[in-house]
């Protein structure tokens, strides 16, 4: 088996790379993909979104070390285990992230990844339909759209936002990222449209293009040099050679353990496990970066929600039209009204985000209130607080350590604190007069700040976006792994282009974000000139400075 390019993982950004890299049918490709096929209605129909997140066949299944700061709780981080990745699991909502994020990363190091760089291949990769002119892609592979918005439930959240001042937009990933609006989702004629759908299945029609199914062990590195890659495939161990480069795409957890188990990563951790170390690589594993979130429940007078879904029979009732006829509530993840708001005055970009839900779940399907419901899942965004990523053992079948120390910034506390309240006061306002029973949860007892810490602390979870883990930056900076072409730092043929590069977290789901840095780390790998830079200046709310609506 050998390839020019090898890529380690068929998720959001290696499958963008398979299908760019393969373009023109000059270069072959061989992606490696320790999980298996994407076949059937519980990963395709949108609607049974909760299943796939919670099924050990398509997730790596990962836990938190305890979390301190959250009663040492063990946080849940699942990760794509299948064709596709993370993006065959998730959530569906699309959202490509504020420009000031970008202009961040390239603050940090990142040179050529503002907002101006960054937003041609935003546009490159989608087909947006009802997106705004003019800032949207027309013919990419990734199909984007809204659903069809039937509950009167979204209606009443948007209202609610304009009564309570905010701001509305009519595509919060085009010009105006700020206020309330509809929420967008990656579904395509009525099934999920994953990094799988969009480019691996089409870049495999090409005969430049291998998919092999084996589990990475460690990338094979001779005089300083990454040749190929050894896997285990039905119990036998093999070497994927590459003719040109090796690229790890194999997100935020396991792209630093690949890198670690090949001796690239901080020496002394290296050599704790008898790790031969290839590049003192201190910030392989660091900076580890997610959101966190919580969900507001309140009781629904009206029997209007989902609840009435809920039922086994009325599942299957759903589930049959769905394979029927690829329409229906299956056709949709539900996520269909959302927010995106500053805490406070002064703020250069919103940073707290709002998915509503018209129903009282948790994420996974698992504890449903027993009533009719709504929700929101809300979290500030841009949290300070660091983790980190490190081998439990030099067995390449070990869990990684994973420690967020999710809330370990002050300012965290603060933040969510004000997302309760700033939730009970939307809530209250009159677009939900004729909904609004008695909260769920936090519960109207949850008061003081002591009472909604102790909440927290119980009932916060990961949005599941981590990353940050082999952050992009200038080559000169020690903490960096990846150059801004996303090169690994100190070895040739190696690159690392997933969303474990990014240099801090973005405002807003992870899935877009990690799908364009696929499709621009592609451009680097061939070394072509990047596509030219946007001269579109996005909103600025004219009030920021003295308001934070
Ligand atoms: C449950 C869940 C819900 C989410 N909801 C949303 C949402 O609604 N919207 C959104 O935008 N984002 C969402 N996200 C986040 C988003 O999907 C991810 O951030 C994004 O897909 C990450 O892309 P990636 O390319 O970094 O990695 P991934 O897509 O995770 O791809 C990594 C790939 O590498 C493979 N791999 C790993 N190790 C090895 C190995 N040793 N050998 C071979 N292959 C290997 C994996 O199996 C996987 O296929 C969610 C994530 C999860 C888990």
């Amino acid at each position: 088996m050998q390839a020019d390019f090898v890529i380690i993982g068929s998720g959001s950004a290696g499958s963008a790379m398979a299908y760019r890299l393969s373009e023109g049918g000059k270069h072959s490709v061989i992606v490696i993909e320790a999980g298996g096929t994407d076949f059937g209605p519980f990963i395709q129909m949108p609607g049974a979104l909760a299943w796939p997140m919670s099924m050990k066949r398509y997730n790596w299944g990962y836990l938190s070390e305890p979390e301190p700061n959250l009663n040492n709780r063990r946080i849940t981080a699942p990760r794509g285990k299948v064709i596709g990745g993370s993006s065959s699991i998730n959530g569906l909502v699309y959202v490509r992230g504020h420009a000031e994020d970008y202009n961040r990363w390239e603050a940090l190091g990142a040179t050529g990844w503002a907002y101006a760089d960054v937003l041609p291949y935003f546009k490159r990769m989608e087909t947006s339909e009802g997106g705004e002119e003019g800032w949207r892609g027309t013919d990419g592979p990734l199909h984007v759209k809204r659903g069809p918005v039937k509950n009167p439930l979204f209606h009443a959240f948007i209202q609610a936002g304009r009564q309570a001042g905010f701001e509305t937009t009519e595509d919060y990933n085009g010009s105006k990222q700020e206020g309330f609006g509809l929420m967008e989702q990656t579904i395509y004629r009525g099934r999920r449209w994953s990094a799988a759908n969009a480019y691996l299945k089409p870049a495999l029609k090409r005969p430049n293009v291998q998919l092999v199914y084996g589990f990475a062990n460690r990338i094979v590195i001779e005089d300083g040099r990454a040749v190929g890659v050894e896997i285990e495939r039905r119990g036998v161990t093999e070497v994927v050679r590459a003719n040109r480069e090796v690229i790890v795409s194999a997100s935020a957890f396991n792209s630093p353990k690949l890198l670690m188990l090949s001796g690239i990563g901080p020496a002394e951790h290296l050599k704790s496990m008898g790790i031969e170390v290839k590049a003192d690589r201190p910030g392989v594993g660091a900076n580890l970066q997610d959101h966190m979130e919580f969900y507001f429940q309140q009781v629904s007078t009206k029997p209007v929600s989902l609840y009435s879904w809920l039922p086994w029979f009325w599942q299957g009732v759903v589930g049959a039209q769905w394979l029927l006829s690829k329409r229906g509530l299956g056709a949709s993840n539900q996520f269909e009204a959302c927010a995106f708001l500053r805490s406070a005055p002064g703020l250069k970009q919103p940073d707290i985000q709002y998915h509503f839900l018209p129903v009282a779940i948790s994420y996974d399907g698992r504890a449903a209130a027993n009533t009719h419901g709504f929700q929101v899942h809300v979290g500030y965004n841009l949290s300070k607080s660091r983790g980190n990523v490190t081998l439990r053992s030099p067995d390449p079948k070990a869990d990684p350590v994973l420690r967020f120390n999710y809330m370990s910034h002050p300012e965290d506390w603060e933040k969510f604190r004000h997302c309760v309240r700033l939730t009970r006061e939307i809530f209250s306002q009159t677009a939900f007069d004729h909904y609004r029973g008695p909260e769920i949860q936090p519960g109207e007892k949850v008061q003081t700040d002591d009472e909604i810490d102790a909440f927290l602390r119980e009932h916060l979870e990961s949005a599941y976006h981590p990353c940050g883990t082999c952050r992009m930056g200038r080559a000169d900076d020690p903490m960096a792994v990846v150059d801004p072409e996303c090169r690994v730092i100190g070895l040739e043929g190696l690159r690392v282009a997933d969303s474990s590069i990014f240099p801090h977290v973005t405002y807003g789901n992870l899935n877009g974000p990690s799908i364009m840095t696929g499709e621009k780390a592609a451009d680097h790998i061939l070394g072509k000139t990047p596509l030219p830079r946007s001269n579109q200046e996005p909103w600025v709310n004219p009030r920021a400075a003295v308001s934070d609506r």
